[in-house]
């Protein structure tokens, strides 16, 4: 049995009302909120932890909804190119990926994550060299050492140059290889328990760079184990060129000729979409993972954010790899999101709450668990960041959800990942932040 008290804090909860209170507290019995409410807390008589969250702002746990943790190792590459020259330019450097590398640039993106208010971390991970060791293995294992919330999604290519495909053949599996290492993921590491930290999802890596027969037996492999599905789709016009030349359709054509559009999908990017698409992917229900700021730095274009939302289609937040952003900070994401929407369409094309609401509830829509996170109230698992409201950049604004999502993205005081602290005062508690970053700069070197 545990008991914490979160009190004196602003709450914004994003219920489905859009509940806040200007002072109020959480109480989390065993990982799960119990009670939130404003005003002070009454003092429980049982043993408890009291937090006291004065000056700053509580919000569920940000949800990544998209990312690729082994790059950590490998950013400042092709610094000045779109997607198909910046993804050859990497795929060797990639090729040469080993078990530590990984675990080392994992653990660097996860505690990045966990500083900038996020508890659960969707990562797409699709690089399995021959003597790469077990690379969903070394994530699974530094996710729980920091304690955080990881779908690991089991991505695969099989579609190397010799057949037409962008990666090179040496870093590609074949489509048995492909698929019993996606089963054995499943089968060694998936927890649907609400308070479990790991889940496994089946991400073949883009039409571009898999065969139409492993998109097919991928889907067939999910739905047999009741996972997720995801992968890359209309991200670029040289995709959609392709595709049209290759497929004679456009890639949201292609996904749902190969059963590919669902609500246990969701696809990253998601930016060159027809009227047509996106009427289909909210009639679905398929889900879009928006990574704004790896959408700016490789040219990509801007994802209809307004439409799939109006059209019903649950739309997340996520940081992409970050040999693509460099950064891979979810708290800055929110900004970045409001801002190319309004550069797309407006003032009125997306509003503070609304971003919120993708950080916290769109992305847990994304993940099929919006009955379990993405917002504060009882019954759902205590994931939780406290920003802090009281520095220089924060102070006196008379909104916070403003301040959260306007201003420089506020320091996470403290990160709760099911009612336990990863941040504590600001710090990481669960491991050595130094030695993270120092095994961060070896890995980088090693693939130099
Ligand atoms: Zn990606």
């Amino acid at each position: 049995m545990s008991l914490v008290v979160l009190d004196n804090a602003a709450i914004a909860t994003v219920d489905a009302r859009g509940t806040e209170h200007a002072g109020g507290h959480i109480v989390i019995r065993d990982g799960l909120i119990e009670k939130v409410g404003a005003g002070m807390a009454q003092r429980p008589v049982e043993t408890h932890d009291y937090i006291d969250a004065g000056g700053c702002l509580v919000t569920p746990g940000l949800v990544n909804t998209h990312h690729h943790l082994y790059q950590w190792a490998t950013r400042g590459y092709a610094r000045d190119a779109e997607l198909f020259e910046w993804l050859t330019t990497l795929y060797p450097v990639w090729g040469r990926l080993t078990e530590e590398v990984t675990r080392a640039a994992g653990a660097a993106g996860m505690a990045k994550l966990a500083l900038t208010g996020c508890t659960t971390i969707a990562d797409h991970h699709y690089v399995f060299p021959n003597e790469g060791g077990d690379q969903i293995g070394a994530l699974v294992g530094e996710a729980k050492r920091l304690g955080v919330r990881l779908h690991a999604v089991r991505g695969s290519m099989d579609r190397g140059q010799s057949k037409g495909g962008l990666p090179p053949d040496n870093i590609v599996e074949d489509i048995d290889e492909a698929l019993s290492g996606t089963e054995k993921a499943i089968t060694d590491h998936h927890d649907p328990d609400p308070l479990g930290l790991i889940r496994i999802a089946v991400g073949p890596c883009s039409p571009f760079s898999v065969s139409r027969e492993l998109m097919e037996q991928a889907a067939v492999l999910a739905r047999r184990h009741g996972v997720r599905l995801h992968t890359h789709l209309a991200e670029t016009i040289d995709e959609e060129e392709q595709c049209l030349a290759e497929f004679g359709c456009t890639p949201a054509q292609y996904a749902e000729q190969l059963g590919w559009l669902g609500d246990d999908v969701w696809l990253a990017h998601t930016i060159h979409l027809s009227d047509e698409a996106i009427k289909r992917f909210g009639q679905t229900g398929t889900g879009s993972a928006h990574c704004p700021t790896s959408n700016g730095r490789i040219a990509a274009g801007m994802a209809p954010v307004r439409q799939l939302l109006d059209a019903g289609a649950p739309v997340g937040l996520g940081v992409d790899g970050a040999a693509s952003s460099e950064s891979g900070g979810l708290g800055e994401e929110l900004k970045q999101a409001l801002l190319v929407a309004r550069f797309r369409g407006g003032a009125t094309a997306l509003s503070i709450r609304e971003t919120l609401w993708m950080g916290t509830m769109g992305g847990a829509r994304c993940l099929g668990r919006d009955h379990e996170i993405g917002s504060i109230e009882p019954g759902k698992v205590a994931d939780l960041a406290v920003w802090r409201m009281d520095d220089l950049d924060h102070a006196g604004i008379a909104d916070p959800v403003a301040a959260l999502v306007l201003s420089s993205a506020p320091k996470v005081d403290r990160l709760l990942v099911g009612g336990r602290s990863v941040i504590a005062g600001g710090e990481l508690r669960t491991a050595d932040l130094d030695s993270i970053t120092r095994d961060l700069a070896q890995a980088a070197e090693v693939l130099r």
